[in-house]
């Protein structure tokens, strides 16, 4: 079909040549995809003004010859305008964005994850901006979609259940993907370890389990906010192989 239109969120946009911009967009429909605007750079005029980073378009393209379809029309349906306005909003829309821009090609190619970044971008564009409890969500989610997912279920060696597990600091392994039991830990020592609470690990399954909504109302103590970033933030750079830049930015505005 040398036509299309969906819905798409825009990642990136990269500057080509004198007159073009490269969008990077996750759309409704088709996953990721890279788009040409002709002459967008050159003139704002041209799409109105609306290409910009986490706005919601609705696009029409043509598949052309070339590497890229080309943008032929857009439409804002949302602006996540808020998100423009606090430099905390922009740091977590943009690591959200930098994961879902990373290696996600082939997977992931259903509206679940579209759907998942207009959750958390529509969250934090309101008033109730609950940052670090929306980027766990963000990240326990786009992990289950992605297919590699933390074990916090029971011990990754041995299989005992986490309930049947004594102590209440369990060691969780990034290397091995899941958490350890005591008896476990013994023959496993490793650099890259960290502790969870059983706390944490109980609110980390509840989000892990449940849908968006019922997911969003999970309530975190200081100790278990800081826990489940850490492990996911961790994890999520080890598996897809890659320190995002945005990351680190977040960090040292957080600091
Ligand atoms: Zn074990």
């Amino acid at each position: 079909m040398p036509f299309f239109s969906t819905s798409g969120v825009l990642l990136r946009k990269i500057e080509y040549g004198d007159y073009d911009l490269i969008l990077i967009f996750l759309t409704r429909s088709k996953g990721k995809i890279s788009v040409i605007a002709k002459n967008a750079k050159k003139s704002v005029k041209r799409f109105a003004g609306i290409l910009e980073p986490f706005f919601l378009l609705d696009i029409v393209c043509k598949v052309g010859k070339g590497n890229f379809a080309v943008l032929l029309e857009a439409d804002l349906i949302n602006s996540y305008g808020k998100i423009r306005t606090d430099i905390n909003k922009i740091a977590y829309a943009s690591y959200w964005a930098e994961i879902i821009s990373t290696r996600i090609e082939d997977r992931c190619q259903n509206s679940k994850l579209f759907d998942l970044l207009n959750h958390v971008l529509d969250v934090i564009n309101s008033d109730r901006f609950i940052d670090k409890e929306i980027s766990i969500l963000f990240l326990m989610k786009f992990l289950l979609l992605w297919g590699t997912v933390p074990l916090l279920e029971k011990c990754c060696v041995c299989g005992i259940s986490v309930e049947k597990i004594k102590s209440n600091k369990i060691r969780f392994e990034i290397e091995e993907g899941g958490i350890l039991c005591s008896k476990c830990t013994k023959f496993k020592i490793k650099k890259k370890q960290l502790f969870l609470s059983k706390g944490t690990i109980k609110r980390l399954l509840w989000i892990k389990r449940s849908d968006l909504l019922k997911a969003d109302r999970v309530c975190f103590s200081e100790v278990s906010l800081n826990e489940s970033l850490f492990l996911l933030e961790s994890f999520t750079g080890f598996y897809l192989g890659k320190d995002f830049k945005s990351l680190k930015f977040l960090h040292k505005i957080k600091r």
